[in-house]
């Protein structure tokens, strides 16, 4: 008799996750994995960071039961989250205007965000970066949304082609939702300027678009309060606004799942409705979020002594990665002088498109360093010990 899931299809292999699992199958001692979304230490260890320890020690000692959090997450939680992204004792806040929710991850967010505005603003079509995260597409549309792209990233210059994105946010219908990332564009390493930020957030505003920021790497650019500014500046502005934010990178805290969705409203009471509505989506998807995490980060951001401890290994991390983007320009420059990779220098955050081509990408490969087909290669995986080989290799292939 025939199986009832004897006709489904193979589904498409996740591209990043492909790369890993050649990777994990590589036996060179010497393979390198610049495909990778994760920060890595100068001796290529994921590390795990002092202010967690410290917290997890604590929480240890505490030994307290594993009883359900609320749907929307741990309050100290969702209270940290909301200085951290808003700035403690903003107006918005003091307004209770905003609402915070714990959330699976900065993935968890969108979701929870995408579900939310796909009951509320049904007809919205969704833009976002060309290119984008992958994940961006498949989210929105799994909630039943049209995704479109909007005009991002320029190769010519490796920088963002700016005049190109603000003529796609002019054209959108008035109700878009218009997804941006807040800083350390990932795939691209492009990010706006501060000025260009105040252009759009205007073009925004005029065109009566929902702006949907992720941020996913703050502390990871300028630093913790300079990436989250922009934040600010779109509250500031007025209108709608949601924001997707992850520790997974920033509290080297990945398999946890730990991040959150903060949604601006017009008022505290349409904000108490709000909070009543994503709490719902909450519920019919996973009934509330894991305790561990919550905890952590909750405790670590609001400890001063832990905070000042996050505060210097994040800034450690945002460094040792400009280091590597610096030697590499540098190297590149000795190696490659034919090639300009100067502007490897002005990108921000874990990732730079290199300008590789796939077929360069293919020959790297045969040198057992694994890149994105993209050209995308992540600097965070980068140390001290395996640059001179990524140099070579890089040098030969171009
Ligand atoms: N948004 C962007 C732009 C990302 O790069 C990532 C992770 O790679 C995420 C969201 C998802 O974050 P998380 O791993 O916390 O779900």
């Amino acid at each position: 008799s025939a199986s009832l899931f004897g006709a489904i299809d193979m589904a498409p292999r996740d591209p990043i996750l492909g790369i890993t699992e050649a990777f994990n199958a590589d036996t060179n001692p010497a393979k390198i994995n610049l495909g990778v979304g994760v920060y890595y230490d100068d001796g290529g260890k994921v590390p795990l960071l002092q202010c967690v320890q410290k917290a997890e020690a604590k929480l240890i000692e505490q030994l307290s039961p594993r009883t359900y959090l609320p749907i929307e997450g741990l309050a100290a939680y969702d209270k940290a989250v909301q200085e951290l992204v808003f700035g403690a004792g903003s107006a918005v806040i003091q307004e209770k205007r905003a609402v915070t929710v714990q959330a699976l991850g900065g993935t968890g967010a969108l979701k929870i965000g995408a579900d939310f505005l796909k009951r509320f603003s049904p007809n919205s079509e969704v833009f976002i970066s060309d290119p984008s995260w992958e994940n961006h597409r498949a989210l929105f549309e799994s909630a039943g949304f049209i995704v479109n792209n909007y005009t991002y990233y320029d190769a010519q210059t490796h920088g963002v082609n700016f005049e190109g994105m603000l003529d796609s946010l002019r054209k959108m219908d008035a109700g878009s939702i218009v997804l941006l990332h807040a800083c350390c564009h990932n795939p691209t390493g492009a990010d706006l300027t501060q000025e260009q930020w105040g252009q759009v957030i205007e073009a925004v505003k005029q065109g009566g678009l929902i702006p949907f920021l992720d941020m996913a790497y703050q502390g990871f650019g300028a630093g913790i309060a300079e990436d989250g500014a922009v934040v600010g500046r779109f509250v500031d502005a007025g209108g709608p606004l949601l924001v997707s934010n992850s520790f997974s990178k920033s509290f080297s805290l990945y398999g946890e799942r730990v991040g959150a969705l903060s949604v601006v409203a017009s008022s505290a009471d349409e904000a108490a409705r709000l909070l009543s509505q994503l709490k719902r989506v909450v519920r019919t998807n996973y009934s509330s979020p894991p305790t561990h995490s919550g905890k952590v980060v909750a405790m670590v951001l609001s400890t001063p002594e832990l905070r000042q401890l996050w505060e210097d290994e994040l800034a450690g991390m945002r460094v040792r990665i400009k280091q590597m983007r610096e030697a590499l320009v540098e190297k590149l420059a000795q190696k490659a002088p034919g090639r300009d990779f100067a502007f490897v220098r002005e990108q921000v955050g874990m990732f730079s498109y290199s300008g590789l081509t796939k077929e360069q990408v293919g020959k790297l490969r045969e040198e057992s360093i694994y890149a994105v087909d993209t050209g995308r290669i992540c600097v965070a995986a980068l140390n001290s010990k395996n640059i001179d080989l990524v140099v070579d290799a890089i040098a030969k292939v171009l």
